[in-house]
């Protein structure tokens, strides 16, 4: 993979950077702070099976760093990862995205924070299977509105970034797993988010995928500055990360 392919890219839609907002827009270098502020989560509160999953977690995950949050099956990672992204809400704490405390937001307001600032990255690649790679990494660009052609120019040049060019009409099926991630990969960064949020996406992959897979996102960490926070209980994935937070039993140790 040369170095050389990361700088031509234009990773900016015009469209969407005129419709976010001028702050947002002036500072377009992917690095936001976020910060969980107290956070505790309890399923099923008041039941029988009432379980408290994180308790009073506060972290500050710093801009333009790799961050892995490590801990075993059960810990609350996944909890944790869902309300960083703003896919669930706490029940008590909050997160604190780029200067905005979530937990003031409407529902639609939190969407829209997910939408243009967060990218997802799942252990199971969740590609649309009836859709070729191409139109996977355009779909969320068509949602956000941007017209057929530009968002499939787009997903071409994302495609690229991620090593892919050859295989854009390929349906999930016909790639293999560590090239389904690579799509999935190219799909986050389709909105043009600053922060990607990745659960366990190793954890389908062999280890040559899984290095080369981390080693994309190395790459895109330090060329473009892409913030990442990964949870795992894979210990290999400490050795890209800048930094590495402890989990066990939904605290932070
Ligand atoms: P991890 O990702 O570290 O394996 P999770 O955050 O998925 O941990 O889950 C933490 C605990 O919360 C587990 O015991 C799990 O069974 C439980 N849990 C997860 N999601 C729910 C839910 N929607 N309702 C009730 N319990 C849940
Ligand atoms: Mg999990």
């Amino acid at each position: 993979m040369h170095k050389d392919k990361y700088h031509g890219i234009k990773l900016n839609p015009m469209k969407e950077a005129a419709k976010r907002p001028v702050r947002s827009a002036a500072r377009d270098d992917h690095r936001h702070d976020i910060e969980v502020k107290c956070v505790s989560k309890v399923y099923n509160q008041g039941k029988d099976n009432e379980l408290k999953v994180l308790k009073n977690v506060t972290l500050c995950l710093h801009p333009g760093e790799i961050t892995t949050i490590m801990g075993p099956s059960g810990s609350g990672k996944t909890t944790l990862l869902d309300i960083i992204g703003c896919l669930m809400r706490p029940t008590s704490g909050t997160v604190i995205i780029d200067g905005v405390d979530t937990q003031r937001l409407s529902d639609d307001e939190l969407a829209r924070v997910r939408r243009e600032k967060i990218g997802f990255v799942f252990q199971n690649f969740n590609l649309i299977t009836t859709l070729t790679a191409d139109e996977n990494v355009a779909l969320p660009m068509r949602i956000a509105g941007m017209g057929k052609a530009q968002a499939r120019e787009r997903a071409i040049s994302l495609l690229k970034l991620v090593d892919l060019e050859n295989r854009l009409g390929h349906k999930p099926t016909e790639l293999s797993g560590g090239e389904q991630q690579r799509v999935a990969i190219a799909r986050a960064l389709a909105n043009n988010p600053k922060i990607i949020l990745g659960d366990e996406l190793t954890g389908n992959l062999d280890s040559k995928n899984s290095a080369k897979v981390m080693e994309l996102l190395k790459a895109l960490n330090k060329t473009k500055g892409y913030t990442f926070v990964l949870v795992t209980h894979d210990p290999n994935l400490k050795n890209y990360a800048d930094r590495t937070i402890n989990m066990a039993d939904g605290e932070i140790i």
